[in-house]
């Protein structure tokens, strides 16, 4: 399988807006933890790291040990500590937001220890006993990738099917470059596989492809980890002009290969969420001069964070607040030109008579992704509501011997959650196949 990136791709002109630690930064911060009994950023780690043990190796200079700690709670530790939303998870819950303190920077440390682990090559873990067992991931993100990983320590033979050409799901293909880019995400998913014996079929997509009983007739136990769908599109007059694309599909695009934005010159991204905070925010470092953020709410509802909007506006996007599209309009090309809003209240409510234009030759447009749930058609028993598949909290959906994780499950969260959720569903895996349990017809 041929993960090589093109080294001229678009993304290459962000660099790292974290800095990492150097060996003395780590052990300081690591010497100020105060190694809470009944750790809150434990309990708010979806994944459940014992923080304070991996904290205290460093601060002993046992950095092997620090990073083995996050990596038998999350295998995809590295990625986690540059895409986690710290600021509402671990960090958020460090007891020194109470103390007129700094909280400990929990993801630098992470950081700190898991490339530690990774530039040494400290790969940690072995494959189980074989189990005769066979067990098939279908998606390559990090639901499936945490599911396999755990499955093959645990004896199973274990398949990834990816409809793609990349592993690593939005990891590789979503996470904006400034916090991590594509490459990165690729290299954790090649150290991850270095457990060996894990089968990848990238290209396939399923059912398609591939039907589910042709998966119950070669696997033992099905984990569907694929995501959410295509970026949702308006269907509004001159919607589907050139340069009015999906922000997901932009963003790829922007990660993966050599995309050219130096004839735009005015964007426009519209939604109120995190992928619209950072599409605003790459277009601003790719370089286009003029990014306007349009959302149909005020700036206190926006459901993205607010610490990425402060970033937003000090890097120079404008806002244009209750602004709900009402229709794109196209030059001579079919390429857009502006875009017209309506006015709304403060309860999202049209204001009559009151519209604004805006020109735009590029507009993104992050309003959600599609639920893949119609694709489980088929599987008998296997329930889903809102296009989401129903499980039960160990990630048992109603048909014998699949489970389901990570976004098409919880609808769309983040890394952490995805990773937890794999996990999770891993282990009760193993239990129904050690108990005698199969899918197979
Ligand atoms: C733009 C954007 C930015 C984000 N930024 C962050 C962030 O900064 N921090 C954070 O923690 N989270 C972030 N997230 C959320 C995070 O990326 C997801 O929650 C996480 O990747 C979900 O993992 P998953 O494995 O469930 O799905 P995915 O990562 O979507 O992986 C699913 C995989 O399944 C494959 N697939 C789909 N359909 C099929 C099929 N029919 N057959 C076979 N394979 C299939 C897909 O190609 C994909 O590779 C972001 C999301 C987006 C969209
Ligand atoms: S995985 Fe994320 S939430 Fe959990 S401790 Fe690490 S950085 Fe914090």
């Amino acid at each position: 399988m041929n993960q090589k990136l093109p080294e001229d791709r678009a993304e290459a002109v962000f660099e790292d807006f974290k800095r990492a630690y150097t060996d003395e930064q780590a052990r300081a911060e690591a010497n100020r933890c105060l190694y809470c009994y009944d750790a809150p950023c434990i309990q708010s780690c979806p994944t459940g790291i014992d923080v304070p043990t991996f904290i205290r190796r460093i601060a002993n200079e046992n950095v092997s040990g620090a990073a083995q700690t996050i990596f038998d709670s999350n295998i995809l530790g590295m990625s986690c500590a540059r895409v986690c939303p710290v600021e509402t998870l671990c960090v958020g819950s460090c007891v020194y937001n109470h103390m007129d303190s700094p909280a400990i920077q929990i993801g630098k440390l992470q950081r700190y220890a898991t490339d530690a682990a990774f530039e040494a090559g400290w790969t940690y873990y072995e494959a189980g006993e074989d189990t005769g067992k066979k067990v098939v991931c279908v998606g390559g993100g990090p639901a499936s990738l945490a599911a396999a990983h755990r499955l093959r320590r645990q004896g199973h033979q274990v398949t990834v099917i990816e409809k793609g050409h990349f592993l690593g799901g939005l990891n590789t293909t979503g996470i904006a470059s400034y916090k991590m880019k594509a490459d990165r995400s690729i290299s954790e998913v090649e150290w991850l596989l270095s457990i060996g014996g894990i089968d990848i079929r990238s290209g396939v997509s399923v059912p398609d492809q591939l039907s589910w009983d042709d998966l119950k007739s070669e696997f033992d136990a099905i984990f569907i980890g694929f995501g959410l769908g295509e970026d949702s599109l308006l269907s509004l007059p001159s919607a589907d002009s050139e340069g009015v694309i999906g922000a997901v599909d932009f963003i790829a695009q922007m990660k993966l290969s050599p995309i050219d934005v130096s004839s735009v010159q005015n964007a426009i991204v519209i939604g109120g969420g995190n992928t619209a905070l950072d599409a605003v925010r790459e277009l601003r470092g790719l370089g286009v001069e003029s990014v306007t953020l349009a959302y149909r709410g005020g700036e206190s509802q926006m459901s993205g964070y607010a610490h990425e909007w402060a970033e937003a506006k000090t890097e120079g996007v404008v806002p244009s607040w209750r602004s709900q599209p009402l229709s794109f309009a196209a030059d001579a090309d079919s390429r857009v030109s502006s875009v017209t809003f309506q006015m709304m209240d403060e309860n999202k409510q049209p204001i009559s008579g009151q519209t604004k234009t805006i020109p735009a030759d590029l507009v993104l447009l992050a309003i959600g992704q599609g639920k893949l749930g119609s694709l489980t058609t088929g599987l008998d028993g296997l329930q889903v509501e809102w296009g989401k598949i129903v499980t039960d909290d160990d990630g048992a959906t109603g048909a014998q011997g699949v489970y389901a994780g990570g976004d098409c499950r919880n609808g769309g969260k983040e890394v952490v959650n995805a990773v937890a959720e794999g996990d999770q569903a891993a282990q009760a895996i193993h239990s129904f196949l050690m108990g005698g349990g199969s899918c197979r017809t």
